[in-house]
């Protein structure tokens, strides 16, 4: 099946669209250029909505942010991927978490102010959560990772993804996975939880089974080939082809049906209930004193 799968939400979630209100999403890809973040977010959105374009090294970081408009069965998604090139390009990376901070502070301070009547609306982009691209390097998280997964985990919600996974044999990947979830708790570091689901015996165990392959190994694919008359996101090579959509080959089946299907609506809910109002709280104290 080549679509969203939208209709896959939750039933709270497919009753709220048929009351037609609109999701709005807003994610963050960071990492190093060349990772594979536009070709996941493309083959995850069915849609070109990230570039190709390698950037040249650049000095600093920019933030770009590109918005989609997504509908399947009635169900409008309205997308904005905020993409950060430049992030981990330079010798020096001090000073790179800087426009990110700044950027996701911007999108709480908007809408304060339209809350406390101070504006007119502007598009709504705070950021429900953040991609964090691992290099598949199959050694331990870096100290530029550590740093910035410590630094935003109290300002977004962090989901730490390890790129390329089909560069790593099952072996180094899971090896790779326990080193990072060892590193990230040795560094007191705080990554969004997914939060587990009840009700049905089969999909409690099934969240359960996505929830332990944080972080999620990806891959994605611009290039779509035939596997016995199915067509697939797939990357082919001589000895063999990985398959994005496959559970057995990489987690990107599981990243997407966490993200988009089971838990939609929580990564939207703690931004709401934990970051803004975090942000909103010690902007009032602020002014206040
Ligand atoms: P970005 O700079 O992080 O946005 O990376 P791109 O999506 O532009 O990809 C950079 C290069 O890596 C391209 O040549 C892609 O074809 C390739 N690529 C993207 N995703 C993967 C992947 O999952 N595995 C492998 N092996 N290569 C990938
Ligand atoms: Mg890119």
């Amino acid at each position: 099946d080549s679509s969203l799968g939208l209709t896959n939400l939750p039933i709270e979630l497919s009753r709220r669209a048929l009351q037609k209100k609109d999701f709005i999403l807003t994610i963050m890809v960071v990492g190093k250029s060349g990772l594979g973040k536009s070709t996941l977010i493309n083959s995850m959105f069915l849609t070109d909505i990230c570039e190709y374009v390698a950037s040249i090294a650049p000095k600093t970081v920019s933030i770009e942010a590109k918005s989609v408009s997504l509908r399947e069965n009635g169900i409008n998604l309205l997308l904005t991927i905020v993409d950060t090139p430049g992030f981990g390009d330079s010798i020096d990376n001090t000073n790179c978490l800087i426009p990110i901070i700044e950027f996701l502070e911007k999108q709480h301070d908007n809408h304060l102010k339209l809350e406390l009547g101070h504006s007119t609306p502007v598009c709504d982009l705070r950021v429900h959560c953040c991609l964090y691209f691992i290099q598949p390097t199959g050694h331990s998280l870096k100290p530029l990772d550590i740093q910035f997964m410590k630094t935003l985990s109290n300002k977004v919600n962090i989901i730490p993804v390890i790129a390329k996974a089909d560069t790593l044999t099952p072996e180094e990947r899971t090896e790779f996975k326990t080193q990072i979830m060892k590193d990230i708790t040795e560094n007191d570091i705080k990554i969004y939880e997914f939060p587990n689901l009840l009700g049905d015996i089969e999909e409690y165990k099934q969240n359960k089974l996505f929830k332990s392959k944080v972080p999620f190994a990806v891959m994605g694919a611009n290039t779509v080939i035939e596997i016995n008359g199915k067509k697939v996101r797939a990357r082919k090579y001589a000895w063999g082809t990985a398959e994005v959509e496959n559970l057995e080959h990489c987690d990107f089946v599981a990243l997407k049906s966490m993200l988009l299907h089971k838990h939609l609506q929580d990564v939207i809910d703690v931004t709401d209930n934990v970051f803004y109002l975090d942000y909103k709280r010690n902007k009032l104290a602020q002014i206040l004193s």
